[in-house]
């Protein structure tokens, strides 16, 4: 069987009859990891030490994560762990700290002697740091942890804060990859979410990408905004299109107002949701791949020539905190506060507030405070939802001989539920104890990969999950 999952026909999203529609949008987890952070538990310095040792010894590919929490002023949908300040003095402080934590975990994990395949820094915004505090933060991860030829390092922009200044000092430092957050170019719903950023601004932005040679850019959509219709969504997409990103991702603005209060401002009834959601998402993909971009699975497009296109072709495409990737394999050592690691056995993520974070710091400890081990069970999970989430199948085969276990008879009591997944026509079954997604299943990708966690619904699932459309 080819790697290459089954390609998508977006002619499927017109044929959802309206009952399969409002029986699969339910809340349900996005699956950057497996267990999902909801029901990750207390985890201390001495399990992230113990963890960062077994990291050391694996000797596998690192990637490294930064968080830059700071931002000039709140966007009201940011799901995001923000500290809102014009104080550029405590980025100053946070940085000298994240030089700090940086040289710890990088000694605890051996970097030196590992390849890092991968750099992220994301937020909050990391622009909101001066283009010298760029370039200097850069120099010293590249110092500790060695990096890869071939490594992706990439940044998330904020158009409204970057300057050209700041875009040659990111070439300089050696980032690769820039995104940036656009969200909706109507001016109407930029007023109402509080992000106010003209077209021209982002074209510029782009423009100085391109003329100093970063080579793929990311732009972030989001849709389900308020005041958001599917006629004023297609003007945004028109204009889209005429910067010709490398990449865009789509995602679905959640709205969870008992966890992020900000978002009690939106009149409920100018939330687009169901049906009404779902058709400005379907003008999306069908406008983003009549365009030539690939589909690559449930909020990413691609060129056809983008890595991440030709990693869905291949199966190299891999799912972590950041979405799509095509660094599979490698152990995440995250930087700053709330940030996560990610292990072969293990998670940990670090507080969340800033002073509590500083204080560890400065004690010379690290920042951890919870996460958890993953037992054997855990892992076969987590692979399995893998191969569901990015290569869009379920092959009992290929599970058996990966995890040791005999996969139909393992996770009998999930395959009960393939005939009415099939009925449904979410996806056609093998004949083998599998499957393979069609194109609607596509759609509803993360809905079949909640059979297989075993965690949903357990006490410590708290309810934090956006709805599956
Ligand atoms: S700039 Fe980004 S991280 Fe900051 S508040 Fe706006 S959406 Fe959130």
């Amino acid at each position: 069987m080819s790697n290459a999952p089954p390609t998508f026909d977006p002619r499927a999203m017109r044929a959802i009859p309206t009952d399969i529609m409002s029986k699969y949008d339910v809340p349900g987890p996005r699956y950057t990891s497996y267990p999902t952070a909801p029901v990750w538990g207390d985890f201390d310095e001495d399990d992230f030490e113990r963890a960062l040792s077994k990291s050391a010894a694996s000797a596998r590919p690192l990637s490294v994560y930064i968080h830059l929490p700071f931002c000039e002023s709140l966007c009201v949908y940011c799901g995001c762990n923000v500290v809102i300040t014009k104080r550029r003095e405590l980025a100053a402080q946070y940085v000298e700290r994240l030089i700090a934590e940086m040289e710890r975990t990088a000694r605890f994990a051996n970097a030196a002697d590992r390849q890092t395949v991968q750099v992220a820094w994301g937020g909050g915004t990391p622009t909101y740091l001066a283009p010298d505090q760029i370039e200097r933060l850069m120099a010293t991860i590249a110092r500790l942890f060695p990096l890869a030829a071939n490594a992706e390092v990439g940044i998330e922009v904020d158009p409204r804060v970057t300057t050209r200044e700041h875009v040659a000092a990111i070439a300089r430092a050696g980032f690769n990859r820039i995104s940036m957050g656009v969200q909706d170019f109507d001016p109407k719903v930029q007023e109402e979410i509080h992000r106010v950023q003209p077209y021209e601004m982002t074209r510029d932005l782009i423009a100085w990408c391109r003329e100093d040679g970063i080579e793929s850019i990311n732009v972030d959509l989001v849709y389900g905004l308020p005041l958001q219709t599917a006629d004023s969504f297609d003007e945004t997409i028109a204009l889209v299109k005429t910067l010709s990103p490398d990449r865009i991702s789509a995602f679905s603005y959640a709205h969870v107002p008992w966890l992020k209060p900000a978002q009690t401002k939106f009149r409920d009834e100018t939330i687009p949701r169901g049906a009404e959601k779902f058709e400005i998402f379907t003008r999306l993909v069908e406008q983003m791949t009549a365009e030539g971009y690939e589909f690559i699975g449930m909020d990413h497009f691609a060129k056809p020539d983008n890595e991440l296109a030709q990693a869905l072709k291949t199966g190299a495409l891999w799912r972590n905190f950041q979405g799509f990737t095509t660094k599979a394999g490698t152990d995440l050592v995250g930087m700053g506060v709330t940030s996560i690691a990610s292990f072969d056995d293990a998670f940990a993520q670090s507080v969340k507030e800033l002073p509590a974070w500083s204080e560890r710091i400065d004690a010379g400890r690290h920042a951890v405070t919870r996460g958890m081990w993953l037992t054997d069970d855990d892992r076969i999970r987590r692979d399995v939802i893998q191969d569901i989430m990015c290569r869009y199948r379920f092959d009992a085969d290929v599970v058996s001989a990966r995890a040791g276990i005999d996969a139909r008879e393992y996770f009998a009591d999930v395959s009960a539920g393939f005939p009415a997944l099939e009925a449904d026509g979410m996806l056609v079954t093998d004949g083998r104890g599998g499957f393979e997604l069609t194109s609607r299943g596509r759609l509803f990708v993360r809905n079949v990969c909640m059979p297989f966690d075993a965690h949903l619904g357990s006490p410590s699932d708290k309810p934090v999950c956006s709805r599956t459309i």
